[in-house]
């Protein structure tokens, strides 16, 4: 098994706050990963510095080689998508031009076939494909972050809390697909969650991050069986 992303010795500051203390973690090609933790304990900022949006001290290597001195669009074009809290879609523009945009970096001309293939993914994108997406609902509009990041045919998915604030039965349908994504399309995923349980169901490997430190990672069925995560993050 390869690694398609090394994280080391990560330390990330907010003009006095540290936000990150040495993490250091690996995604398995075509593995998906989680890293879970409480609010505040640096799940976004580990994701932003991995695009390039927050400055760091540490190394971050894509296939071996270091992308943590790039700008953020280099990164994006070396194939690193990124799905951020707050979905980052653009409201006045239709479903089907935020795909589009999706597509920036790409200069193939295969973009309406993958536009069809998000589609096939979610249906629902499909039937509102010429509404605005500031029309859609909160599920949708996960949906088409989801397939805007795809968009840039991505070797590695960064989703920040993708469950948050959906109803059940949406986050099931998605993280269904993320599973299929996977399965299909070989992408490796980087999930961070405050979900515990479902972010666990679906990864295969794990980290815990605690006020800006790793302090546990494991396959997800060993930290499933730890009894302080099971109290502390699964509630029994
Ligand atoms: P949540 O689940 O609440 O989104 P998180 O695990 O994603 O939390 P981060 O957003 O990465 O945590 O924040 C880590 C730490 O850095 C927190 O102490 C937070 O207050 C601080 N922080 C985050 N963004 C900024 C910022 N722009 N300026 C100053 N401090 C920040």
């Amino acid at each position: 098994m390869s690694t398609i992303l090394s994280v080391r010795g990560l330390n990330a500051y907010y003009s006095l706050t540290q936000a990150l203390r040495d993490v250091s973690f690996e995604l398995v090609r075509g593995g998906i990963t989680t890293i879970l933790g409480a609010n505040g304990a640096g799940k976004t900022t580990t994701l932003r510095a991995i695009c390039g949006m927050v400055k760091v001290t540490g190394e971050i290597l894509l296939d071996g080689k270091r992308i943590d001195r790039l700008s953020t669009e280099k990164i994006a074009s070396l194939g690193v998508a990124h799905v951020p809290d707050g979905r980052g879609t653009i409201g006045a523009l239709t479903v089907e031009d935020n795909l589009r945009i999706g597509a920036f970096t790409r200069r193939d001309r295969e973009v309406s076939s993958d536009i069809q293939k998000c589609y096939d993914y979610f249906p629902r994108l499909r039937e509102r494909a010429k509404q605005n997406a500031g029309e859609l609902s909160g599920g949708e509009q996960q949906m088409l972050a989801i397939s805007r990041a795809l968009m840039l045919r991505p070797k590695v998915l960064l989703l920040d809390e993708p469950s948050f604030g959906l109803a059940p039965l949406v986050i099931r349908d998605i993280f269904a697909i993320l599973r299929a994504i996977n399965a299909t399309d070989k992408v490796s995923m980087l999930i961070v969650e405050q979900n515990a349980r479902l972010a666990l169901g679906l990864a295969d490997h794990a980290s815990l991050l605690e006020t800006g430190s790793i302090v546990m990672s494991g396959s997800s069925a060993a930290i499933q069986e730890n009894d302080a995560i099971r109290q502390s993050y699964l509630g029994y």
